[in-house]
């Protein structure tokens, strides 16, 4: 899976370099912009027709002619075609600058080298390189969203990957910070107007139609949103897997829930699982589920859930289905930082309670700590300073409660775990321009203001912590207290 591979990856960066030295040299043969992940990796959002390969570039829109002709154009698109050409011949692709801002700015290796480096990208290499650009190539790490149905409209999230956004955002318009977060007229200027659930959706049909191939060469299969668990297709993929004569038991699944849906559809989520686990019908399950925080706290960020119901439901999955992992991916955010300790020891509870041999890695969950960069209005760099010092003390906490070794007799957190959680306290103490950080924190007290009058929530009273803050911030937009 995409967690535990990088885990396995950040591991090996440290003592095993020279691995990844010989797979950039082998990249640079073909040419200085030459990466596997063109070919083996792709994210398919299908409730907007767009697609990108890999996950840095922005996404471009799939063709609907090019899709009636060739259902695999859900990857192979002409416009991905051109930018393989000009890796082939030599060339950097403008689409890839975050790889090459890492290569040309530092000595590190850039995802080029990482992801070209996988076992879903690396045996693959020499095929790869024979091939005539326009040839189609099925993806071996594939991510897919076939809906933005969701029941959850978290903070920093959108209209494009929540239909409870959608239904906001119809009623009241955009918030009114200077960006005008979420206006929907936004997503019209980008071709994102997602498709709803009950309409026909040629971009899924396509996906159907391709699937059967594209199922037997999958290495990785992760299903995200929206909430995956509210769409038939997700459904229909588990049944797929399950029914199917002679299963791709090499795959690894994995899929993202809020786990905040209703008790029948978690159960029958926990039904499928155990079908497939117990017949060793993938090789990996892993559920990603998502919580920036603990408590009302972590309620007020996503909108929608209620902690307490998630927390047992996380119980349930653990205990009931004794090989999957459940990993949390945390966008960590402004309002994560109060409460994160409880997070970071809730989840070693869970690790010291559930951590078993059964499970492809001795923890049976993992905490990944992403800090949000977008809303800009709501990343932790828009806190006074004094608020770092949180930071770090949860940076030596997430570190007392490690692993001496990345091994299966330990448990407790690993070090990519804790190494994340210090690269957000690097994140906010690193140098911000005044002016726009002024811009922030006035969109901070706009976005706040318009949420509890439009949702129904109280900022001060969930967040006292951060009450004087908020209310500086309304101050310099001269709102009335
Ligand atoms: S060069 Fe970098 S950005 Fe482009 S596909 Fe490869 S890993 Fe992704």
């Amino acid at each position: 899976m995409a967690d535990t591979n990088e885990k396995k990856r950040k591991i090996a960066i440290d003592d095993d370099s020279p691995v990844y030295v010989d797979v950039r040299d082998k990249l640079n043969e073909v040419g200085p912009g030459f990466c596997l992940a063109k070919w083996t990796q792709v994210t398919m959002h299908l409730q907007l027709g767009h697609t990108h390969s890999c996950h840095h570039p922005s996404t471009h829109q799939i063709s609907l002619k090019e899709l009636k002709r060739n259902p695999t154009a859900l990857h192979n698109t002409n416009f991905k075609k051109r930018r393989r050409k000009e890796m082939l011949d030599g060339q950097r692709p403008a689409e890839c600058d975050y790889c090459w801002n890492v290569e040309d700015n530092s000595d590190r290796f850039s995802d080029r080298t990482f992801k070209s480096g996988e076992n879903w990208s690396k045996p693959y290499m020499d095929e790869i390189k024979q091939l005539n650009w326009r040839e189609d190539y099925n993806p071996k790490y594939v991510e897919v969203a076939f809906s933005n149905a969701c029941n959850f409209k978290c903070s920093y999230c959108g209209p494009a990957f929540s239909s409870a956004w959608v239904q906001e955002v119809e009623k009241f318009g955009g918030y009114p910070t200077t960006d005008e977060f979420n206006d929907p007229k936004h997503l019209l200027y980008e071709n994102k107007i997602p498709f709803k659930q009950t309409e026909a959706n040629p971009y899924v049909d396509a996906f159907w139609k391709w699937w059967p191939d594209l199922y037997r060469d999958l290495h990785t299969f992760r299903i995200t949103g929206g909430e995956p668990l509210m769409s038939q297709d997700t459904w229909k993929v588990l049944d797929y897997i399950i029914e199917h004569p002679d299963p791709n038991r090499k795959l690894n699944l994995a899929i993202n829930s809020n786990l905040g849906i209703p008790d029948k559809l978690v159960d029958k989520f926990i039904e499928k699982i155990q079908r497939i686990c117990d017949e060793d019908r993938v090789n990996e399950f892993v559920i990603f589920t998502s919580v920036d925080t603990w408590g009302e706290q972590a309620e007020y960020i996503r909108n929608g859930l209620q902690f307490n119901k998630f927390w047992d439901n996380c119980n349930k999955v653990l205990a009931k289905c004794p090989k999957v992992i459940l990993t949390y991916m945390v966008t960590y955010n402004a309002l994560s930082v109060p409460n994160y300790h409880k997070l970071i020891k809730g989840v070693y509870d869970l690790k010291t309670e559930y951590g078993s041999e059964d499970r492809y890695w001795n923890s049976a969950t993992f905490l990944d700590t992403s800090y949000l960069r977008h809303p800009k209005h709501q990343t932790v760099q828009v806190l006074e300073p004094h608020w770092a010092d949180k930071i770090f003390k949860d940076a030596q906490l997430i570190d007392f409660l490690g692993v001496p070794l990345f091994e299966k007799e330990y448990i407790g957190y690993s070090d990519v775990e804790i190494q994340k959680i210090k690269r957000t306290y690097d994140w906010m103490k690193s140098p911000i321009d005044e002016k726009a950080l002024q811009t922030q924190r006035r969109n901070f007290g706009y976005y706040f203001r318009a949420h509890d009058e439009r949702r129904g929530t109280d900022f001060c009273k969930t967040f006292p912590e951060l009450e004087e803050f908020y209310r500086k911030c309304l101050e310099i937009n001269k709102i009335k207290w």
